[in-house]
This record gives structure tokens, C-alpha cells and sequence, in this order.
């Protein structure tokens, strides 16, 4: 029985191939999640007859349109712009907006698909979805992006709503970003619908806590992951890939805890601090002047900045916290990172490790935090933010923090409990992939074949 369903996983993995030839990213993503539902598969055979793996790695909607806009000279600029709206079966469609010059469809649908499972992780009535588009802010000026998120949210706004799909940001989307988009969605629809964006500004409906909720998530998470193993962070030296809204507050939070971070990097490159990195430095450089990050070498001589991004898995940690982007840690950073003793790996980014790069931490014994849990504090943050603004009641920060602290523990609890209980105890890959897969399946199941 048990070589019929796997050979029935891999008849559908086939044919999601077939069709999705030429999105290697949105492949590998299915592909993790497949990998961990044997299992499942074996023990309920009903998500099998109820069609599940075939319907859930198609999107329910993907909407794909153009984005006109004039840039400060006048001339007229296109850009694409995407939203895939890819299961509803807990929610309303919710997922980030991600502006970078390597969005596309692949990409979107592979974040898409992640934050299926993340989002039902978190336990909150949320479905899955994602968009964004290829625009690439760097260098653009503050009309130039007002433009753009207005043209963008002219046609988004057709196809979201406070019960329908909620947008937030990501790569590229952030607050000044969030707020343009609402602007617009308001002006166009005549209401007030504070619901219909997350990570807005706390004068007009946003949460307390949003921002820091990504990276406080993942130290939260790991520290859980790392507890049960009698290590922590206090005392630990961590290396933080990236420098974005993630990273920031993985490393504010990892610092809190007594941990020395000793490396950041943006898409320039890498500084490598023995100090322990500023993190003053670090806000004022990338959340006030959006500056490069070599010029933290101007405040902190003693630090060094190495040119290239993928050089700061060689610097020795215990905890490695890639928070930038897919893909970054590769197999040849992962053996670096192993024969550099590193003890924890925690996913701050979506899907920053590569299979091979999984694979071997696994096989190395080292603790490993994959995204849909480790990163979902944001997008938990994000529904409590939809939960204040249908209420009308704001939170306090401590509130918030301590709901999100909580989430954070009951997913790694999850986890763990259901890679027990499917046979590959300790296992956070597979137990985040099953546990999240069970809670949406079994939606699936209940609302019939829709
Ligand atoms: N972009 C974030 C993520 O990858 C947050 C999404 C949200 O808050 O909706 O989960």
C-alpha cells in the first residue's frame, strides 16, 4: 500500500511538473511540501479519493496585469504586477507584496504555495496567497514610488478585500509602500476598509509589534528548537543574513537574548563585525538613509566588509539566521557552516535554503527551523492586525508580543508533534509541512470538492 501511494505522489508531482515546466522555484517548493505527505497519505487515505494534492497545487485565481506608470522625467513605464489568490479553505486569501526585479510568475507562485501551510501554522483563519511585481524600487524617488503603488492598487483593488484577499509586505513592500497602496484603495472604493492591507502605519489601523514580528518570530521559534536540545541563545555567536525587516529584528531579538550577532549582509555584500554588530548603525543606515551596508565601515573600522553575498555562511557561528531571500544558502555554504561546527539553522527568509542545503544539515544533526514556521510570525502578526481592525480595538505592544511569543511556541509544538507522530521525530521539515497540510486538507475535506 505504502509503494501505491508513493506512487501516486509521484504521478501527481509529474503532472504539476508538466505544467509548471518552467518554474523552478514553484517546483521546488511543491516538491519539499510532497515529500514530507507519504506519511499522511498512508494513515488517511480520504485525502487522496478527496483529490487534495491534485487541487492544492493549483491556485484558486491568479490574476496577472499590467502596471503603467510615468516616472519623473515623464516617461511612461510598464511593469507587471501579480496576485495569486492560491487557497481559501481557512480564510481570506493572505500573503506579502514582494516589488523586486526577480518577481515572476514562478516566484510568486512558490511563495504563494509556502504561505499556504505557513498561514495554517499559525491558527489563525487565514488562506493563502501572494503577488507583487518586477519593479525595482532601488534608486526610484518617493513620487516615482507613490506613482507606481497607485497605478499597482488601481488594479489590485478589483480583486481584494477585507474578507476577500489581504495584502502585506515583503521584499520591496514596507510601511511608506503599504500606506500609497491603502491611499489609493480607499480613494477608489469610498470606505474606510482598514482590514484590507496588514503592516500599515499605527495612525490609521496598523498593529503594534508588525514590524519586529518576522525576526522576533524566528528567535522565538529557534529558541524554542534550541531548548529542547539544552543549548540558547545567550552566549551564542549568530551570523544574520540580510539587512531588511527581517534581519533587523532577528538580530534585535537575538541580541536581547544574550546572543553576540557578528555578521549582516545586503545585496552588496557582507560585513563581518567581531565587536558584534551595531544595530544602530544598521537602522540608521537601512531604515533611515537606505544606504549600502560597506558603509558601516565609516562608524566601526574595525569591521570588515566582503564583497558578494554568499561568503558570509564561511564566518563561524553556532546560529545561522539566513533572513534575505530564496536560494542564498547553497550546499557548498551548508558543508562551510557544518565543518564550522554551527549547532541551529532558523529560516528568517522564505525558502533561503536550498534542498541540498537541508539535506545536509539534516543529515549532520544540525537543528534546522524551516520557514513556513520559523518565518510565520509575521503573517501572524499581520491577522492579528486584521483582528484589531474589525474589532476596533487597538492592542498594546506587549499584547501583541505575548500572542506572538505564544504562536510562535504552539507552531514548534505542532511541528514537532506531527513529524512524531508521522515517524521522523525531531524532523521540523517535515512536521511544519505535515502539520500545516493536515489543518488545510481537512478544510478542504469538510467544504467539499470546490
Ligand atoms: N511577507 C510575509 C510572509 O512571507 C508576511 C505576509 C503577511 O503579513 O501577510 O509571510
Amino acid at each position: 500500500q505504502k509503494q501505491n501511494v508513493r506512487d501516486y505522489v509521484q504521478q501527481v508531482y509529474h503532472r504539476v511538473e508538466k505544467r509548471n515546466e518552467y518554474e523552478p522555484e514553484f517546483l521546488q517548493a511543491v516538491k519539499e511540501v510532497f515529500d514530507s505527505l507519504l506519511p499522511v497519505l498512508v494513515k488517511n487515505p480520504t485525502y487522496i479519493n478527496k483529490g487534495i494534492l491534485e487541487r492544492i497545487v493549483e491556485p484558486e485565481r491568479f490574476v496577472f496585469f499590467r502596471v503603467p506608470w510615468l516616472d519623473d522625467k515623464g516617461n511612461v513605464r510598464v511593469n507587471r504586477g501579480f496576485r495569486v489568490q492560491f487557497n481559501s479553505a481557512l480564510g481570506p486569501y493572505k500573503g506579502g507584496l514582494r516589488f523586486h526585479p526577480s518577481v515572476n510568475t514562478s516566484i510568486i507562485k512558490f511563495l504563494g504555495f509556502e504561505q499556504i501551510f505557513k498561514n495554517a501554522l499559525t491558527g489563525q483563519p487565514i488562506g493563502g496567497g501572494k503577488g507583487g511585481s518586477d519593479f525595482d524600487p532601488k534608486g526610484k524617488s518617493d513620487d516615482e514610488i507613490m506613482r507606481f503603488c497607485q497605478s499597482f492598487m488601481i488594479e489590485l483593488s478589483k480583486h481584494i478585500g477585507p474578507d476577500i484577499d489581504v495584502p502585506a509586505g515583503d521584499i520591496g513592500v514596507g510601511a511608506r509602500e503599504i500606506g500609497y497602496m491603502f491611499g489609493q484603495y480607499k480613494r477608489m472604493r469610498g470606505a474606510f476598509e482598514a482590514g484590507v492591507l496588514t503592516g500599515k502605519g499605527l495612525d490609521y489601523g496598523g498593529s503594534l509589534g508588525r514590524t519586529e514580528a518576522t525576526g522576533y518570530g524566528t528567535v522565538y521559534f529557534v529558541e524554542e528548537m534550541l531548548k529542547d536540545k539544552g543549548y540558547e541563545f545567550e552566549g551564542s555567536t549568530v551570523v544574520v543574513s540580510g539587512s531588511g525587516n527581517v534581519s533587523i529584528y532577528a538580530m534585535e531579538k537575538a541580541m536581547e537574548f544574550g546572543a553576540k550577532v557578528v555578521a549582516c549582509s545586503d545585496s552588496s555584500g557582507y560585513i563581518y563585525d567581531q565587536n558584534g554588530i551595531n544595530l544602530d548603525t544598521i537602522k540608521q543606515l537601512k531604515e533611515v538613509e537606505n544606504k549600502r551596508i560597506y558603509e558601516y565601515k565609516n562608524e566601526h573600522p574595525d569591521a570588515v566588509f566582503v564583497e558578494g553575498c554568499s561568503g558570509i555562511w564561511s564566518i563561524p557561528c553556532d546560529i545561522a539566521l539566513p533572513c534575505a531571500t530564496q536560494n542564498e544558502l547553497d550546499r557548498e555554504s551548508a558543508e562551510l557552516l557544518i565543518s564550522n561546527g554551527v549547532k541551529a539553522v532558523g529560516e528568517g527568509a522564505n525558502m533561503p535554503s536550498t534542498q541540498d542545503a537541508i539535506d545536509l544539515f539534516i543529515d549532520n544533526d544540525v537543528l534546522f527551523a524551516p520557514a513556513k514556521a520559523a518565518n510565520a510570525g509575521g503573517v501572524s502578526v499581520s491577522a492579528l492586525e486584521m483582528a484589531q481592525n474589525s474589532t476596533r480595538i487597538m492592542w498594546t505592544r506587549e499584547d501583541v508580543d505575548s500572542k506572538l511569543h505564544e504562536i510562535m511556541k504552539n507552531i514548534y509544538q505542532d511541528s514537532i508533534q506531527a513529524a512524531e507522530e508521522y515517524g521522523d521525530p525531531g524532523n521540523l521539515v517535515k512536521g511544519a509541512n505535515i502539520a500545516g497540510f493536515i489543518k488545510v486538507a481537512d478544510a478542504m475535506v469538510s467544504q467539499g470538492v470546490v
